[in-house]
């Protein structure tokens, strides 16, 4: 059982009460977080705001050093984080689980640390000189999500903070153990008050809300659903908060009439399978040229029904359990309308608990509801198609605009059609691959605003432009 205090100001504090915390592997507790409400988030803001006054004054040089400690301190504690987010989000320690997740935090946490956004010089000449500053923006909210609870905060603490802000993380109540723990490690390092942590089951108080409400947070750095980022930016508006919004994906990958099935399975199966499915940038539908459908689903089907499922904690398991009851349920109410409507290849039926085997269902399309909506579940829909534009009208056939793929023998052919999609990501012959020096972030519904490299760091300032 993993039980921890909230910190703030660099203290462990506790609440009247706790809740429980599920472990989706076997429904047993996992552990219990602090229900915090609007005090402890009033606490935690103005602590951050106090400790505002001296982070924000460190140099570049300072800041980079206080965050390559902090990433060393990520690295020392690497297993017991893996453990803590198998234990509560259920996904395996093995394959692309937690030992995987933690590593990248580590990686991005590295990454970020040596990124930097120098004073630039616009104009230097006998009319003036014109300098551009970037200034940090005070105390950031971070609001995250139960999908990759470690990775996810480390991409929005961690930009924060080398840039000088402050910062008061909500994880989500179905994942609040792994970033209670994840900040009490930072603070080893960090001054009191730089990152603070509060959690509550959104029950009577919603942090997030009130985190998007509050008048002495100048940021929101939100991932989550579309439904509650449009909740955040309404609210936001009031404060005139700056807005980073990672949102839900409807990812397609298009097969072009060229791939050869054989090789492109494997890949094909991560792109959609990666975290159970359940990850933002996952692909959610797949479009298939009519020749080569069959194989590129017997190829498909033939890799996917050896992948080992099980409790998380398993070594053997590489797949484990959907992580909820909420998402468990919306997948089986959208695979049994889709077994109706199509072909089922494999799966197709809810497991024990919250597992739910490998779902691939042809014969489906575009007006399906597996199709049309975001199942963020080991379920992937297959649209066989005739036509190459017709293939890239559906996939761009949606509100979403994260990422997408294509899959091609030939890779001019394929970057044609990956320049057309329309999503922030694209790629050719992978699905999801992300690394910390690419922006990364949404078109149309999937966000505002992008993670990662120069472009995400930028987005924790603002802007002042000195004329001298
Ligand atoms: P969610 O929107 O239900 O919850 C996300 C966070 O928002 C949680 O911490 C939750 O407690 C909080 N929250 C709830 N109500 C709120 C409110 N009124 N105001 C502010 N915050 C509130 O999302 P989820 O179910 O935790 O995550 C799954 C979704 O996240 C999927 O749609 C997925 O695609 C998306 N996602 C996107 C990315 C990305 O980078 N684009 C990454 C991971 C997940």
């Amino acid at each position: 059982m993993y039980t921890y205090d909230l910190t703030i100001d660099g203290n462990a504090v506790s609440t009247g009460s706790t809740f429980e915390v599920i472990n989706p592997s076997t429904l047993q507790p996992a552990g219990a977080a602090p229900n915090a409400g609007a005090a402890e988030l009033d606490a935690a803001v103005a602590a951050a705001k106090r400790a505002f006054e001296t982070w924000s004054q460190k140099s570049d040089e300072e800041l980079q050093a206080a965050c390559e400690e902090v990433t060393a301190k990520i690295g020392e504690h690497a297993e017991e984080l893996a453990q803590i987010i198998t234990a509560e989000q259920g996904k395996p320690l093995n394959g692309l689980g937690s030992r995987w997740e933690v590593g990248g935090a580590g990686a991005w946490a590295g990454y970020t640390a040596g990124l930097s956004l120098p004073m630039k010089v616009l104009q230097d000449n006998n009319e003036g000189r014109v300098e551009l500053h970037r200034k940090p923006l005070g105390v950031v909210g971070s609001i995250t999500p139960w999908n990759f609870p470690v990775l996810i905060a480390i991409w929005h603490i961690m930009p924060a903070l080398r840039t000088g802000n402050t910062v008061v993380i909500k994880p989500s109540p179905l994942t609040p153990l792994s970033t209670l723990r994840l900040v009490q490690i930072m603070n080893e390092v960090l001054p009191a008050g730089v990152v603070n942590v509060v959690t509550g089951d959104d029950a009577e108080q919603n942090l997030g809300a009130l985190m998007s409400a509050h008048s002495d947070i100048r940021k929101i750095v939100f991932t989550g659903s579309c439904a509650t980022g449009q909740k955040v930016m309404r609210s936001a508006a009031e404060t005139m908060k700056r807005l980073t919004l990672e949102l839900g994906g409807n990812d397609a990958g298009i097969v072009l009439p060229d791939a050869d099935p054989k090789q492109i399975a494997e890949g094909l199966f991560w792109g959609g399978f990666i975290n159970n499915g359940q990850t933002c940038a996952a692909m959610k539908r797949l479009y298939v040229h009519e020749s080569i459908h069959d194989e590129v689903c017997e190829a498909l089907v033939d890799y996917a029904r050896n992948v080992p499922m099980g409790d998380g904690l398993d070594e053997n398991s590489v797949l484990g359990p959907v992580q909820n009851r909420m998402q468990f349920d919306k997948l089986s109410r959208l695979v049994a309308d889709a077994c109706e409507r199509g072909d089922v290849l494999l799966g197709g039926k809810p497991g024990d608990g919250l597992f739910f085997p490998p779902t691939i269902i042809a014969g489906l399309k575009n007006g399906d509801a597996l199709v049309d909506e975001e199942q963020f579940g080991p379920a992937l829909p297959i649209i066989k198609y005739s036509d190459v534009e017709d293939a890239i009208a559906q996939a761009n056939d949606s509100a979403n605009g994260l990422g997408g793929s294509v899959w091609s023998s030939d890779i001019d052919a394929a970057r044609a059609v990956a320049k057309r999609m329309e999503c922030g990501s694209v790629w050719i012959n992978k699905h999801g691959m992300i690394q910390p020096n690419a922006p990364f972030g949404g078109v149309k519904s999937s966000g505002i605003g992008v993670e990662f490299g120069e472009e995400g760091l930028a987005e924790y300032t603002d802007i002042q432009v000195l004329f001298a």
